[in-house]
């Protein structure tokens, strides 16, 4: 009976590690023809204002709507893109489709704040990253003033030189710099010094357990750091008003997290522009 058992366990798990190897596959698989057929689309998150809760700009995030499989997340899909190296094409359909809604919205008569996205290290590292943002900023006619890159610390310190020439030339654009997912990586955060980056995002793990001394008191340094360096903070993950509050109390600038909002589409987010939280 035991041994029955234990083979109908082993076998339990050997389909779910087939269903999650078919996944993979079939994620990898369909990736390639997922540009083409117009399966992505971009949601958009609001930062908020800690004193003022005015909205002070928004996160653009990518969602992958699979005919079969459903809503794919990013978390699922990016590493694999990654990996392949079609997060560059990706990337470069993300950048257009954010200066296209900037562009409409500019048009509409929305008032607008800066969007931010979401860069790969591979994407950032591609020699024509900057061109390419360059030739849509001044096909569509928008202001990098509109527009935030967000990079995570591995992304700046496999080539801090490369790093360093890209990251001024994005700022020459007036493009905003944000350092993604910050204390996360095992870098030592020397290249800052290096960097002029306007905003240090904390990472939403040392929110979640600010309340746990030891988090809390990470967090409240990495938003002295932020402005002994002349940056600003902004905390991700913010979910409960007593996270907020905290964070209010440590002087982060910024929020962004389902306690405020979380992602929505063009049409909520317009909303969102027009008449407030
Ligand atoms: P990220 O850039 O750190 O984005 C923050 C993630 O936290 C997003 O997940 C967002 O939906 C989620 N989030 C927002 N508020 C809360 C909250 O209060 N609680 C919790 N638990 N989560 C919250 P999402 O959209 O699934 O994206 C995951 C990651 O995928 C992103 O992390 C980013 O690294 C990557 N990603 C998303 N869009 C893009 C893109 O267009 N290009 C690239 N290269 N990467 C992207
Ligand atoms: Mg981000
Ligand atoms: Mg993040
Ligand atoms: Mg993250």
């Amino acid at each position: 009976e035991a041994k029955r058992k234990g083979k109908n366990t082993y076998q339990y798990f050997d389909q779910k590690l087939n269903e999650r190897i078919h996944r993979r596959f079939e994620i990898e698989k369909s990736l390639r023809r997922a540009l083409e057929c117009e399966e992505f689309k971009l949601l958009f998150q609001p930062q908020i204002d800690t004193v003022t809760k005015a909205i002070t700009g928004a996160e653009a995030l990518i969602r992958w709507e699979h005919p079969e499989l459903g809503l794919v997340s990013p978390g699922e899909f990016i590493d694999v893109a990654e990996d392949s190296g079609l997060i560059v094409p990706i990337g470069k359909w993300v950048i257009r489709e954010v200066c296209a809604y900037i562009k409409k919205w500019i048009d509409a008569g929305v008032p607008l704040v800066r969007v931010s996205l979401n860069v790969s290290p591979r994407q950032f590292q591609d020699e024509n990253f900057v061109d390419y943002f360059t030739q849509v900023l001044s096909e569509t006619r928008v202001s990098g003033k509109w527009i935030g890159v967000e990079i995570t610390e591995c992304g700046i310190i496999q080539d801090v030189q490369y790093a360093q020439k890209t990251i001024m030339e994005l700022r020459k654009m007036g493009i905003a710099i944000d350092i993604d997912d910050f204390g996360t990586g095992y870098s030592s955060f020397s290249y800052l010094m290096d960097f002029p980056v306007d905003k240090i995002k904390i990472d939403q793990a040392f929110v979640k357990d600010m309340h746990i001394e030891k988090a809390g008191a990470i967090v409240k340094s990495v938003i002295s750091l932020a402005h002994n360096l002349n940056m600003l903070s902004i905390a991700e993950g913010v979910e409960t008003e007593k996270q907020s509050t905290l964070l209010a109390s440590y002087g982060c600038d910024e929020q962004q997290g389902y306690f405020f909002h979380g992602p929505v589409d063009e049409v909520e987010f317009i909303g969102l522009l027009t008449s407030g939280l």
